[in-house]
């Protein structure tokens, strides 16, 4: 497969919708990224990687970081979390509180806001220091020393977090938060203010290509693992918009509002592809896009 000529046409078709939807701004420090980004970057199982565009200019990764997190998780602890977390699409914003109530402090899946924090939650607890646990295993998988947290992004979430920390109290009082609130969300705001590029998100996630077996060979995830993982990214992975974006692309995959989606083709890649604009669900428009076009011009969907 000639990669290269691929990403190629693949960057030309979706040219037009680069510079559209809106850069998010609820945190403001990433109101300020240029919404004319655009990058793709694909890492095979051979350890080959082909990108075109701004694929290794880092951006903020966000809300992809939620998948790391959640792997990290279960190589720990493969049972506990799935107490405290459930396994549903939500149906609803990835913010939102208004299923909490109802569902007794449960959030529905890992990768909305609320879950997210629970898993942090549990990463604490197994690892003690949850970011820098995740920061150390970035780096191995790249072998890029590089990889670092956004202070900035971080500094600015947290100062605008007020709806984060409503949803980490909320789940507090439902006993469903171990640690205190204050230092679950240090830890998941920093863990969202990762600075990678298409290339190093890429790298870091062909584990969920290979069954969970890292670059090296040793095995972080068990098969039944990186297939829940996989699962949860294709049902939940781009929030109220994940039943389109499975029709459309087909593939798992895995949004941030700094505008990079990831996604995994089992036993074959992973790709990213990052451009700031984001539809009204939080999904970047020429990303999606993107990814649609890959899946259509390869025929490389899972289905
Ligand atoms: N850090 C963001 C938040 O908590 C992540 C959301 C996202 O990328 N969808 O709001």
């Amino acid at each position: 497969m000639d990669y290269q000529t691929l990403l190629d046409n693949v960057a030309a078709e979706v040219a037009p919708l680069i510079g559209t939807g809106n850069v998010a701004d609820y945190i403001p420090a990433l109101a300020g990224v240029d919404p004319m980004s655009f990058g793709m970057a694909i890492a095979d199982l051979d350890g080959g990687v082909h990108g075109v565009g701004q694929w290794r200019q880092a951006f903020s990764v966000q809300s992809i970081s939620k998948v790391f997190s959640l792997a990290m998780t279960l190589s720990r602890d493969g049972q506990t979390l799935w107490k405290s977390v459930g396994r549903e699409p939500s149906g609803n914003p990835f913010n939102s509180l208004v299923q909490l109530e109802a569902e007794n402090g449960v959030p529905r899946n890992p990768f909305i806001n609320a879950g997210a924090i629970v898993v942090t939650d549990h990463l604490v607890e197994l690892a003690g220091d949850a970011s820098g646990a995740l920061l150390d295993f970035l780096r191995s998988e790249t072998e890029e020393d590089t990889i670092g947290f956004d202070a900035d992004v971080a500094a600015s979430e947290a100062a605008h977090g007020d709806r984060n920390a409503s949803l980490a109290h909320f789940m507090r009082s439902y006993g469903n938060l171990r640690n205190p609130v204050p230092t679950v969300l240090e830890h998941y705001f920093r863990q969202c203010s990762l600075s990678m590029s298409c290339e190093e998100v890429a790298l870091a996630a062909t584990f969920l290509a290979r069954h969970g077996v890292l670059r090296d060979g040793r095995r972080l995830l068990t098969r039944s693992e990186a297939k829940q993982i996989n699962a949860v990214m294709l049902t939940c992975g781009t929030y109220d918009a994940a039943g389109d974006f499975a029709y459309r692309v087909g593939l798992p995959a895995k949004s941030g509002v700094g505008g990079g989606i990831l996604a995994v083709i089992p036993q074959r890649c992973t790709i990213c592809v990052w451009s700031p604009g984001l539809d009204v669900q939080g999904n970047s428009v020429a990303g999606a896009a993107a990814l649609d076009v890959f899946t259509t011009m390869t025929g490389w969907s899972i289905f």
